[in-house]
């Protein structure tokens, strides 16, 4: 006999629901992060975690040198009311630096990035002096410290320049590249296994029969992880059968920290997650009180933790980016910054039921300073196509009800907005 399903998902306000800040808050503190770590070569590092603070062992610039392609002077051999000569008393090139100091009266010809003699204080470009052989006249207008890079003013020996926790961007290999580090520290890539359940899914190559889907999430989730620090295992469809549910779910405790499955999650009568989940392993919680994505399973299956998505591939994509994603960042010990907060001027009514938060799909455009956003086509959670062409989202509280042309709201920009 079919177990009795207490909570269901027909009312918009559920009580026994949770709100996502408060489920994000219950996931991350569930998930222990993964304690081991590997070293790398630089290249392999963009979108890794480092696994320690990595500190400066030198100063940078290294030495001090030119800004621009001029002279090297002493600011006291210089007049401030008339023009002055000095004599060039020889070239500094970058790599191939003149070592001696500036006497009284002398100046050195240096290159953008060559060492300057250790006296200097100015350089003046090479535009605002007249050369006549080895006599070098300057103006009457510099400043002290013009046009030289000091000894670590891009970055201090001893100073933190990757902070433990930090995901490894192009701009960070370039800084630890310029510090001389050859390899780093990072967390594990953690196991990432996911399936899809339905027995409407086909694999994409096969013929579609009547009441068949391609099954589009598998492709989804690859999409949504293929850039983040884990190893993605994709281990195919179990059919909407317990015993197929049960044997994957096993399959992929073994070889997994964590288990994404979309579909089945739900109430309907081949929905068997929950179920299969209570019997093999522990469910935290199952409702979050968001649109689209409702239904949605946290647990565990021995040691991996435990994602049951919606089958609708919107809201699988939208709760992987509310939930899955944080539990990730936990996993890996990645620290997260708070992510700005954007308005914007609607151009539409809207309106939606009260009692959970909605994301709708929006497009964002701007007119001189402002910024409006209107929505974007079906929102239905099936509507793929809908969700390419938007380029935010709407994020609608729980307490609104409707919306008016010209209200401003919160969005959600996707990455490709900036
Ligand atoms: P379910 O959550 O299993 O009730 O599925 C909800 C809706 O999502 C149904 O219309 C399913 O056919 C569809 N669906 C479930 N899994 C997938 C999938 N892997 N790819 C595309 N659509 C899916
Ligand atoms: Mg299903």
């Amino acid at each position: 006999m079919k177990k009795k399903i207490d909570n269901n998902c027909i009312n918009e306000f559920d009580p026994t629901s949770l709100g996502i800040e408060d489920a994000i808050a219950k996931i991350r503190k569930s998930i222990k992060s993964i304690n081991k770590h590997e070293y790398i070569n630089l290249k392999n590092a963009i979108g890794r975690i480092s696994s320690e603070n990595i500190k400066s062992q030198i100063n940078i610039p290294t030495f001090k040198n030119s800004a621009m392609d001029g002279y090297a002077v002493q600011v006291s051999d210089l007049s401030t009311k008339e023009k002055t000569i000095l004599l060039e008393a020889g070239i500094s090139y970058a790599g191939k630096p003149y070592r001696k100091k500036l006497e009284n009266g002398q100046t050195v010809r240096v290159m953008t990035g060559a060492v300057i003699p250790d006296n200097a204080d100015a350089v003046i470009m090479n535009e605002m002096v007249d050369i006549s052989g080895t006599n070098i006249e300057f103006g009457n207008i510099f400043q002290k410290k013009q046009n030289i890079r000091f000894i670590g003013e891009d970055i201090k020996k001893s100073s933190i320049v990757i902070k433990k926790g930090q995901k490894i961007r192009y701009i960070d290999i370039g800084i630890l590249a310029s510090i001389g580090i050859k390899k780093i520290k990072v967390m594990r890539k953690p196991i990432i296994s996911f399936f899809s359940t339905g027995d409407e899914l086909i694999s994409i190559g096969k013929k579609l029969k009547l009441g068949d889907i391609y099954d589009s999430n598998r492709y989804l989730l690859y999409g949504l992880l293929v850039d983040l620090p884990v190893i993605i295992k994709d281990m195919g469809v179990a059919k909407d059968n317990k015993k197929d549910i049960e044997k994957k779910f096993l399959q992929c405790s073994k070889v997994s920290d964590l288990i994404i499955t979309t579909g089945g999650v739900s109430v309907g009568d081949a929905d068997y997650i929950r179920e299969i989940l209570d019997k093999v392993g522990k469910i935290k919680f199952w409702k979050i009180s968001v649109k689209p994505g409702r239904p949605l399973a946290f647990g565990k299956i021995k040691n991996a933790y435990f994602f049951g998505l919606p089958g609708n591939p919107v809201s699988t994509i939208v709760t992987f980016e509310l939930f899955v994603q944080p539990a990730i960042q936990k996993l890996v010990s990645q620290n997260i910054h708070k992510k700005l907060y954007l308005r914007a001027i609607t151009t539409h009514k809207m309106s939606k039921k009260k009692g959970r938060v909605e994301f709708k799909r929006g497009f964002l455009s701007q007119i001189k300073d402002k910024i409006f956003v209107t929505t974007k086509g079906l929102q239905g959670s099936n509507i793929l196509s809908t969700l390419s062409e938007a380029n935010c989202y709407i994020k609608l509280s729980s307490d609104t009800e409707s919306v008016n042309k010209g209200d401003i709201v919160e969005v959600i920009p996707f990455a490709e907005v900036f």
